[in-house]
Formats: C-alpha cells, structure tokens, sequence
C-alpha cells in the first residue's frame, strides 16, 4: 500500500480533499449527507471522514479505513476518544455474510478494591463531577489500541502503522479549531487545570485553544509512531505502559487545584494482561429486517434489541405519531428497567442474553404498554425465568441503580466497494475523559469505571469487581434486509446512546422518514425514570400532544455541559439503486461530515 503522503486528489461529496492529501488541514465546510459509490463514511469530523475516505480511495477495506478515521478521531476530538479509551467495533463480512464484533472495552484493574468510589475521609461516595470523574480511579485499562489491532488483523489488509499514518499526519500539521472545540476545552477547564500534563496540552497560555487557530499534537503523533513501528505491544508493554500506570496511580497534579483527585490502582501487568475480546452479536428480528448489536458488556444490544421486539408487537406506522412516540417511550423504559436488573460484564455475571433478546420475552414485556397512559415509572424488570408471551407479564423485583452515565464519545460508519460494513463507537467515557493527560504522550486517560455504580451491591450486576467491564450503552447497530446491508448506525451519548439508536431506527423503519430526515428529528430519552429527558425542539414539538398519556417531558443537559443535544449519530443506508446514502448530523455537535468515495457513475 502506497504512502499516504502520495499526491492524490479525490473529489468528494462535501469539500475536495486537496493535493498532496494532508498536507493543509481541509476546507472546514461539512457536509451531513452524501450518496454514491464505491465507499461511504460518516464521522463527526471532516478530518476523519477524509482519512477514511483516503485509504478507501487506496484500495483499503472498511475495517482499515475505520481504524485510520478513529485513530485520526483520536486526535481531531482528543476529549472524545483516543488510545486512552476503549469502545466496541461490529463488522459486517461480505465475503461470508456474518456480522462479526470485538469488544474493546476498558477494563477495572486487578487491584481495584470494591468500595474504590468511597472516600476514605467522609465513609460516603466522592461527589461524582467533578471530583470522582477527575480521578486516577476511574481510569479503566485502555481497549482501544487492542481493538484498532485486533480489527486489522481479522478483518484489515492494512497494517497497524499504514492504517495510523493519516492520523499522524492530522496530529502533525494540526487541525483547526471550531467551537465546539473550544467549548468543549472551556467545559472542562477546571478539570484540565488539575494536570500539569492536560494543562500545557489543552490549555495553551492558560486559554482554551481559540477558534480558528490550528492546534497541533505533535506527542500524539510521536505516540502513534511509536505503535505504527512496534505495534500494540508498546502500549500494553515497554516504557509507556510504566507511564500510564505511574500516571494512574500518580496523577501529575497541578499545586493549587482544588480536587481531590483520587488516585488508582492500575499496573503494567494490568495493560500486559488487556485483551480485545471476538464476540458473537445480538441479534433481533424488527419488520423482518435483521439488527445486529453488540452482546454485553454493553447493554446496547440487549436493550436496543429487547424494545424492537416489544414494538414490533404493533404497527407504529398505522399510528398516529403521539401514539407511536407513547409505543417507543413505554417500549424504552422496559427494556431498561431489564438492562439495569440484569447486564453487566457476562465474564462475572450470568447475563440473559439470549431471553433479553427472545422475541418471546417481549411480547410479554409489551403487555405492560397501556396504549392510552404512560405507566407510572420506574417499571418493574421482567422475570427472565418465567415467560410464556402471554398477558399478564410476570415481573421481578426491581434493580436498584442510579444512571450516572455522561454524554461524549464518538461513532463512526465507513463502508467499502466490496460490500463490507463496519460500526465503531469509541470513548472516554465523558468529555475530556478522566482529564488526565499521560505526561509527553498527547492522550487523555479514560474515566470508564465510572460506569460501574458507585456504591457495591452483590446483588447488582454492574457492581465493581477487579478485572470487570464496566456495562456500557454504546449501541453499534448494522441491520440486513434479506442477507445484504441495509443500514448500519450508532451514537455517542452515554445511556442516551441506546435511545438514539431506537429512535433513529423508528424513524426511518416505521415513521416514513428518508436517513438523513430520521437523524434530524428532535430526539427523546425514557430510561425508566419519572420524567423523560428531551431536546427542546422535541418539547416544542410534542410535549402538549403526549401531556395526554402523562408524559412530562425534561430538558436535557446538565450544569457541568454547555450541550442540550441527545446523541450526534452517524449511519450509512443501503439504496436499491446500489449506492450508498451516507448521513451524519445536521446541526448537533456543530454538525457531522459524511463523505463517499464516487459520487456519481
Ligand atoms: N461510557 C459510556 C458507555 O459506555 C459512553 C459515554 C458516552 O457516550 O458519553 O456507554
């Protein structure tokens, strides 16, 4: 495979990639949608989307051009995901027609103790943002250089270093800065103040970079250099492992910051040991379309896969769109009342997977839907080991759990001439990670255990336990219609993730809207709680018509983010014609970049 550096020029839907390739940072315009051939992606970010784009237009395969826009993903949005991180990567295999997953999820090191989000001093759990979220504690041993190798391995042509060499090259020459950027930067300012590290990386002259600028990372590239000549074994070995563990358990805090920081337990043989892990997927029957989703340790799969098959128990596009909306809240708070009583990492706990999944199971769960009235949440979890599909459901008693889960991380879409199909969904856990910067190394530290609940109950199956997974949502989701790609997609957005993902594919399935109209649409969060979290576009649009059922509708967002969205979705679709429609967001996120190789024929 020829170097990237060599001239060449694309045309692509949404700006032209100049020649040389990366030798400027690209035209800032993106373009959400873009339909053609001979490959598609859709990332958050230009630069990303052209990497992918680039070693598509070399003749690589989906599954390289995904590690070349993740790994430049890794550098355009540091405070999303990176190899500090970890995430999950399905891939749809043309050649043998199965979808095919790698869990890569961060890992709870061997010595972390299950009371490790108690502060010693007070007895009680440290404050979660910002003091346990800023913390060596939370920090997860990384999965994503693992994934990244593991990916290429099985499913590339590429080799680690080809696959990393646009990334380097983006990390080299810098990006410009856009606001969101910025604003992300400014977010976490008093975060990022804590680290000597994060500080002289992301808070230049003690500013967050300013829009427009371009900001380089040149330790990220010496960093990714580094894996691109010895390979994963530097990271999960060598020199920068011993980093990374002295940095967990040492974090290079600034004198005057006011957090605590709590420090953790990480070791070299706690990366030594760290493996990217093949897995079957979920899989569920919605229309007669087959969805694919990643198995736990997620809950993406599971709880996605669960709600299709308790609205696949009506016909939502004969309904009104109050009654359909009424269908997916009620449908979405059952499946999590059953994520939260029974997912969490399968290696430590006996996951239902297969009843979660049972199409059985939720014809009995969609008994609970009164098709007039919102039941009064949370809703009780099903009984996994007494269903018959027949009202009245059985129930079980209900979990305890808080959802603590953030809204970062980031997705990605790419698809390539010969018909394979990856989705990629990779974090940090929250934006800006745990803010620890491993020193000289340009990437942020995941802050990942955080997804396991904070106070240890043996009766919980996200409990923490040493060398577990914490349960995620991300929801990386490719569907088939009669054994070819239809449509592939997935979000950021912690527990939201899962209901992006639903509602998307609702929209699209169901509500007769085209992709790019179905990731549009204002979004809606019912995680099983009393209220349900909602953009405020969706609150404008539908609030008085669901008042009826007893919907009260919240807006999303919190204090500590400036963001009021829910998820920033990617997706490609499968057109009969034989193109590919590739989509991103218009407008959240400061708007996505999907691009295609070919745009016409
Ligand atoms: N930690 C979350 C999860 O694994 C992802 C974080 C996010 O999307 O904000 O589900």
């Amino acid at each position: 495979m020829a170097a990237f550096t060599a001239a060449l020029a694309l045309s692509v839907t949404g700006g032209t990639v100049a020649s040389p390739a990366f030798a400027d940072p690209p035209e800032t315009d993106k373009t959400p949608t873009a339909r053609g051939y001979g490959g598609a992606v859709s990332t958050v970010d230009p630069e990303a989307s052209a990497a992918a784009i680039e070693v598509l237009g070399e003749g690589g395969n989906a599954a390289d051009a995904a590690v070349a826009a993740a790994a430049t993903l890794g550098v355009t949005e540091p405070y999303s995901a990176g190899i500090g991180g970890g995430g999950y990567f399905l891939f749809y295999n043309a050649e043998t027609g199965k979808v095919g997953t790698i869990d890569g999820r961060e890992t709870a090191p061997a010595a972390m103790p299950h009371d490790a989000f108690i502060d010693p001093a007070t007895g009680e759990p440290y404050r979660f943002t910002p003091e346990l979220v800023t913390s060596g504690v939370s920090v997860g041993v990384p999965g994503t250089p693992a994934t990244w190798e593991r990916a290429l391995d099985e499913w590339g042509t590429l080799s680690l270093g080809e696959a990393l060499e646009p990334a380097i090259d983006v990390a080299k020459r810098g990006f410009v800065v856009d606001e969101t950027f910025r604003q992300q930067t400014l977010d976490n300012e008093l975060r990022f103040e804590a680290f000597t590290s994060t500080s002289s990386l992301f808070l230049p002259d003690g500013d967050a970079p300013a829009v427009g600028s371009t900001f380089k990372n040149p330790d990220l590239a010496k960093t990714y250099r580094l894996l691109a000549k010895e390979g994963t074994d530097a990271f999960y070995g060598g020199p920068l492992a011993e980093e990374i563990a002295a940095t967990v358990q040492d974090p290079p805090k600034t004198a005057t910051t006011p957090l605590p920081v709590p420090v953790g337990h990480m070791t070299t043989e706690d990366l030594a040991e760290y493996r990217a892990l093949d897995q079957a997927p979920t899989h569920v029957e919605y229309r007669g379309l087959d969805v694919y989703g990643m198995a736990p340790s997620s809950s993406g799969g599971t709880t996605v896969g669960e709600a299709l098959n308790i609205l696949d128990t009506v016909n939502l596009s004969e309904m009104s769109t109050p009654d359909a909306l009424h269908h997916y809240l009620e449908a979405s708070a059952l499946a999590f009342a059953d994520r939260g009583k029974y997912v969490g990492d399968p290696a430590f706990v006996d996951v239902p997977t297969d009843v979660l999944t049972d199409l059985l199971f939720g014809k009995e769960r969609a008994c609970h839907i009164d098709p007039q009235r919102a039941a009064v949440k949370p809703v009780d979890p099903g009984d996994v080991s007494a269903y018959d599909g027949v009202c009245p459901a059985s129930a079980a008693a209900p979990a305890n759990e808080a959802d603590t889960e953030n809204i970062s991380t980031t997705n990605l879409t790419v698809a390539d001439t010969w018909g394979n199909v990856v989705e990629y969904t990779l974090t940090i856990e929250q934006t800006g990670g745990s803010g620890i910067v491993v020193p000289g190394r340009g990437f942020l530290l995941n802050n990942e255990l955080t997804d396991f609940s904070t106070v240890y109950d043996p009766a919980d199956p996200n409990r923490i336990d040493p060398g577990k997974r914490p349960r995620s949502s991300m929801s990386p989701t490719i569907i088939l219609e009669d054994g070819e790609p239809f449509l592939a997609l997935g979000s950021p957005g912690g527990s939201t993730i899962i209901t992006t993902v639903l509602q998307t594919i609702m929209n699209r399935v169901d509500l007769g809207m085209d992709l790019p109209e179905a990731i549009a649409a204002p979004r809606a969060a019912q995680r099983n709680t009393a209220t349900v979290t909602s953009e405020p576009e969706f609150i404008d649009a539908y609030e008085s018509e669901l008042a009826p059922y007893g919907h009260e509708l919240t807006p999303s967002g919190d204090s500590f983010t400036s963001a009021a969205e829910i998820g920033a979705a990617t997706a490609i679709e499968f057109m009969p014609d034989g193109s590919m429609l590739a989509a991103a967001e218009p407008a959240r996120r400061g708007g996505g970049s999907a691009m295609v190789l070919e745009p016409a024929r």
